[in-house]
């Protein structure tokens, strides 16, 4: 589904974020990863969900070569393959829950009856349908994050983003959210996840640990990245 092979970014400004980074996620995988601040965990989410490019190497979703995309292949390729979950929601003030999610699918090429059809379904699949109405103030941080997710797989895609979805709330609300990344795990997503929280980390069946730019551990490969480490 994704791999990532020697990749650097360099910001701006001489910032070092990532320092070559090889990763493969395979469909279906569900993975934490994890690591100090600033060791370039949200630099590599957003490279990889093509938010950003890379410096230098290569980036491979879902069959496609990005660095060969121009601007609107990749606009397509998010809208139809990837789905993102950020800390902060994101969802616009003044909004309903139903126009912020059926406002995801804006891209998609679908009919405004058909966005909004698809996103009271999504409300409906992470619990909210009786939310539907309510602006994100009218929500608890647990219902605005669930409306994020719904917004993130309204369109059904195969890969899940999600940089630290569970960062704002509190411990039950978080884990209600985590439920529903284990239920889209479940129903064959792939889940690329950051966090913070060992314990949702050590729960989930593969971890990636990053140090200085670089992947210091992957529970999918013990021996390989502890070599890279002594690098
Ligand atoms: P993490 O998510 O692990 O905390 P980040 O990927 O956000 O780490 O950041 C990695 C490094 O890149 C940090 O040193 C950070 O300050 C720097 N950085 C992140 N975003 C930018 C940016 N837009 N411009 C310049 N430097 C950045
Ligand atoms: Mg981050």
């Amino acid at each position: 589904m994704i791999s990532l092979s020697d990749v650097t970014k360099v910001y701006p400004g001489g910032v070092t974020a990532l320092a070559g980074v090889s990763l493969d996620i395979g469909a279906g995988e569900l993975v934490a990863i994890v690591g100090p601040s600033g060791s370039g965990k949200s630099t590599m989410l957003n490279v990889l969900g093509t938010l950003d490019r890379p410096t230098t190497g290569s980036v491979r979703i879902d069959g496609y070569e990005v660095g060969r995309l121009g601007d609107a292949g990749l606009s397509a390729l998010r809208a139809t393959r990837i789905g993102f979950v950020f800390q902060q929601f994101h969802l616009a003030a003044r909004v309903t829950a139903l126009d912020n999610v059926a406002d995801g699918l804006l891209y998609s090429g679908l009919r405004p009856s058909e966005r909004r059809r698809r996103a009271a379904a999504a409300l409906e699949r992470v619990g909210l349908g009786h939310r539907m109405d309510h602006e994100p103030h009218e929500l608890s941080g647990g219902e605005r994050q669930r409306v994020a997710v719904a917004r993130a797989v309204a369109g059904d895609p195969p890969l899940l983003l999600a940089d630290e979805p569970t960062g704002n709330l509190d411990s039950a609300s978080g884990a209600g959210v985590m439920e529903l990344m284990r239920g889209l795990h479940a129903g064959g997503t792939t889940v690329v996840i950051i966090t913070h929280d060992r314990e949702i980390a050590e729960s989930l069946p593969r971890r990636v640990r990053m140090r200085d730019g670089r992947v210091t551990f992957d529970s999918a490969r013990p021996e390989a990245a502890v070599s890279e480490v002594g690098r």
